[in-house]
């Protein structure tokens, strides 16, 4: 049900992601007005200059894209999750300002594509919000769609399909065009209805003559035929590249009779400049410059009009070059609306960017299938042949510095009694502090419950007080010993040369060595587990004789795990459990690595040990806090029942 509900937060979390990060993404331009939008309402609007504001534009939709990608595929789970809950957790009251104080109609979360009124976006940010909540609490609840070792396809793939479709939307247009000023849009209609009173996107576009001001908006739009309309929101800001080809356009226009108006919200000054450094002598008029910057995401950008409807775009990189104005608009392809549709936009997208995630994933997918067989094959081969015999599985309690002596003796005999009474599928093992061990050995019955201590000295004997060395926990009747426990490596220090030589004494006296390996929070987010827990058992145990190490119990333990409540998932166990192991076979062997036993610990509980137990790879678990009642302990070691 959990499984469920976090699965299907996070495929909706996802879906909006990616949806508002691509929209932005096909409209760097749009987003970077909507951020100066924002900024002027706040009274910011100095603080960023406009190619920041751009800059910002492409950040935001690239982060929005990935995160929701990211999410999708269960990539970086954790952290994934945490951001979105930043993210959630800033916009839910913006967006709650916004709502109450209305300074900008549109809040611009998917661009132009889906217009949301304040409240709706308010409400809609609170289901996200409470989605990305869930998704934070229980990240490894999302099911992967693709191995961590093949992830990094999938992040660098859509960083820089984002990116692309940022710069060619900056370079040409926006590739997916959700204004009323599309290709195809019937601005004669349009602006008709709009006059006769009906609601309409119009009611902000006119054309006016700059010399006296006539409104020849109707004369533009009747005119029968081709007319060019030359779109520069601000002269002073227009890009003057490529001054030459939109002079050859004009000039082409007025070879073949098409009307070509210049229209702009800029004043006389600023068009007496361009006209200087033009030439231009076409017609200039004046339009809204709200409206010219949603007409086109050019400045200057060119339209061509036919009859009334708009059947061409150009931004001012990719205006019409001198082979495509041989012709009269008639003849030539340039006068009829490009075949290229919505429809087929979308299937490029499709195919540049679904297809090879989908064949990724689909090939990944098949690999850890196909791995797990044959790892599956190999066991069950092995069993069928008798020729491994099935490795020890153990449940071992670490009390720490837990119980007096009297609770502990307590525990030790209501353990015995219950065990003695109802004997367990397993081995069972109990390591406490050095004080309880002479007591409890008394009356522990160790075919039973084997008894351990939690640590030994790296000396032999002699002056270090306080110490207590590993002949004489051998002396109070113990078997076992706990090494390299990440309490003991982290607040006591212990190296991994000061554990070789607790290994080498522990066994030297005959005891049995569980030896803890593990990484940190940091260590996993960067990808690092398996590196650390090689390190450590290179450094501590891989100098041993193979016939030594056969008599080590390995415990993994991910530090982020141990006393949290968080447990790793038994994939994530079992994952890594497959590699100690792996690089075990590489040290001594595949046999020794089939009879070497592998514990987990971190936050086992009786509700989790079943299924991390059921693993392959998994013979056991080292426990903590749940070996300080004898119920909660018992409910472990049931999972191998
Ligand atoms: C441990 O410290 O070995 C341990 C696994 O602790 P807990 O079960 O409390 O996470």
């Amino acid at each position: 049900m959990k499984k469920t509900i976090v699965n299907l937060c996070r495929l909706v979390l996802a879906t909006v992601f990616i949806l508002s990060g691509f929209v932005k993404a096909v409209d760097p331009i749009g987003t970077q007005y909507k951020i100066e939008d924002y900024l002027q309402a706040m009274n910011l609007g100095a603080w960023l200059p406009d190619a920041g504001a751009l800059i910002l534009s492409v950040v935001i939709s690239a982060t929005e894209f990935c995160i929701g990608i990211f999410l999708l595929f269960a990539i970086r789970r954790r952290l994934c999750s945490h951001l979105a809950v930043i993210i959630m957790a800033l916009m839910t009251p913006l967006t709650l300002w916004l709502a109450l104080t209305n300074p900008i109609s549109d809040c611009g979360c998917f661009g132009d594509a889906v217009v949301l009124t304040n409240w709706q976006t308010f409400w809609k940010n609170v289901v996200l919000l409470a989605a990305a909540i869930v998704v934070m609490k229980w990240p490894t609840k999302m099911v992967r769609f693709v191995s961590e070792s093949n992830q990094w396809i999938v992040v660098n793939y859509s960083l820089i399909f984002t990116l692309v479709i940022s710069a060619w939307s900056l370079y040409d247009r926006p590739q997916f065009d959700f204004r009323p000023y599309h290709v195809g849009t019937d601005l004669r209609t349009g602006w008709m209805q709009m006059m006769e009173g009906q609601e309409s996107p119009y009611a902000d576009f006119f054309i006016e003559r700059m010399d006296n001001g006539e409104d020849i908006t109707e004369e533009v739009l009747n005119n029968e035929g081709y007319t060019f309309l030359l779109v520069a929101p601000y002269l002073e800001q227009a890009d003057d590249s490529q001054l030459d080809l939109i002079n050859q356009v004009y000039e082409y226009a007025q070879e073949y009779d098409y009307p070509f108006y210049g229209l702009t919200a800029s004043g006389e000054k600023a068009i007496n400049l361009w006209r200087d450094l033009t030439g231009a002598d076409y017609p200039f008029c004046q339009t809204d410059g709200t409206t010219l910057k949603t007409v086109i995401r050019s400045n200057p950008g060119l339209i061509l009009l036919k009859d009334g409807v708009v059947i061409q775009k150009w931004s001012h990189n990719l205006l019409p070059n001198e082979q495509e104005l041989e012709k009269p608009l008639e003849e030539s392809t340039l006068g009829k609306m490009p075949d290229d549709t919505v429809g087929k936009r979308i299937v490029r997208i499709l195919l540049w960017f679904v297809l090879p995630l989908m064949l990724l994933t689909i090939a990944d997918r098949l690999w850890a299938w196909t791995k797990w067989i044959r790892r599956h094959k190999k066991l069950i081969s092995y069993i069928n042949k008798k020729e491994v015999k099935m490795r020890k599985k153990i449940v071992a309690g670490n009390w720490k510095m837990n119980m007096n002596l009297q609770d502990g003796i307590a525990l030790a005999k209501e353990l015995n009694e219950t065990l003695k009474a109802e004997k367990p599928n397993c081995g069972v093992v109990i390591c406490t502090p050095f004080i309880h061990l002479a007591s409890i050995a008394q009356f522990l019955d160790q075919n039973i419950i084997g008894l351990g201590a939690e640590n030994c000295a790296d000396k032999e004997k002699g002056a270090f007080t306080g110490e207590v060395s590993a002949e004489m926990v051998k002396s109070t009747g113990a078997q076992y010993v706990i090494l390299g426990h990440s309490e003991r490596r982290e607040y006591y220090k212990e190296t991994p040369e000061i554990l070789k030589e607790k290994v080498l004494l522990a066994q030297k006296n005959d005891l049995k060595v569980i030896f803890c390996i593990g990484e940190s929070l940091e260590e996993r987010e960067a990808g690092k587990q398996n590196e650390v827990v090689k390190a450590e058992l290179e450094g501590s145990v891989f100098n041993l004789s193979e016939e030594d190490f056969r008599k080590i119990v390995i415990a993994y333990e991910p530090i982020w795990a141990i006393g949290t409540g968080k447990t790793a998932t038994a994939e994530q166990a079992e994952e890594i459990h497959a590699y100690i192991r792996s690089i075990i076979a590489e040290k001594y062997g595949q046999a020794v690595a089939d009879d070497t036993t592998i514990l987990y610990g971190g936050s086992c509980k009786a509700s989790n040990a079943p299924e991390l137990f059921a693993k392959p790879d998994i013979d056991g678990g080292l426990i903590g806090g749940a070996s300080l009642k004898a119920a909660d302990f018992k409910g472990i070691i049931d999972a191998f029942k």
